[in-house]
């Protein structure tokens, strides 16, 4: 396993990279509202993109037909944008990647669609606590797991499951590099982190059982009980005293 160690001039270019995905994320939400198609959103980020001279990572990524992600309640990711139309009540996860100077972003959140259920909103802000559990524990010298186990341990404290089958992941040069950052783990385990590794921590947390299955048009991820799904990230440089999100404002 080569976990690519990133100099202080590659970490400014995701920085750069990392800011054109939260600008993306911000002006999709504040266009989200009951009655606008996930396309929409698509081409607002698309043209978002482009305008800051960036590309949109997720593209043609193994033929990945569209600029984001879009998955709409018990959806967990890989939502395909289109003529569906936003519903008020719905939580919407939006997923956006890009490349900038030969640099990769990656970042999700969950965002509430008009006024939801205290239940669809608990599980959105527990995904968010989640990642900053794990968080905490991005340091030089702490283990992989340790971030693993905080992000399980926040879900499940709240009665809600982490997803198995889809993992964060190491970031760089690359959308998807090592190593694997699962959502469940055991403190002390996994690689040790170190100064310049840039790593992708996404929770995707569940209102009922972590199982999902693949919808047949072989991209969107689903709950298997079709109970909701909430997906929050950042890309996070492991810094010398401390860790940074690369994908804020
Ligand atoms: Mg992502
Ligand atoms: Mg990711």
């Amino acid at each position: 396993m080569l976990i690519v160690i990133k100099s202080h001039q590659e970490i400014e270019l995701m920085r750069e990279a990392g800011k054109i995905v939260a600008e993306t994320l911000a002006r999709l939400e504040r266009a989200i509202r009951p009655g606008v198609t996930t396309g929409h959103l698509d081409n607002l980020a698309r043209k978002c993109i482009k305008s800051c001279n960036a590309q949109p990572a997720f593209l043609g990524y193994h033929g990945f037909p569209a600029s984001i992600c879009a998955s709409i309640n018990e959806e967990v990711v890989h939502g395909i944008p289109g003529l569906k139309k936003l519903k008020d009540g719905d939580i919407l996860s939006i997923d956006v990647g890009v490349y900038y100077k030969g640099y990769c972003g990656d970042s999700a959140s969950t965002f509430p669609v008009g006024e939801v259920s205290p239940l669809a909103l608990k599980l959105v802000q527990v995904a968010r606590d989640a990642f900053y559990q794990g968080f905490a524990h991005a340091c030089p010298g702490k283990y992989l797991q340790d971030i693993s186990s905080a992000i399980q341990n926040c879900a499940e404290s709240h009665n809600f499951s982490v997803v198995r089958n889809f993992v964060g992941h190491g970031i760089g040069s690359q959308m998807h590099e090592e190593p694997q950052v699962p959502n469940y783990g055991v403190p002390g385990k996994g690689v040790q982190l170190q100064e310049g590794m840039v790593l992708a921590i996404e929770p995707m947390v569940n209102e009922g059982t972590w199982e999902v299955e693949t919808l047949g048009d072989n991209w969107t991820v689903v709950t298997k009980d079709r109970k909701l799904s909430a997906h929050y990230e950042h890309t996070v440089a492991i810094l010398e005293n401390g860790p940074e999100i690369l994908t804020s404002l």
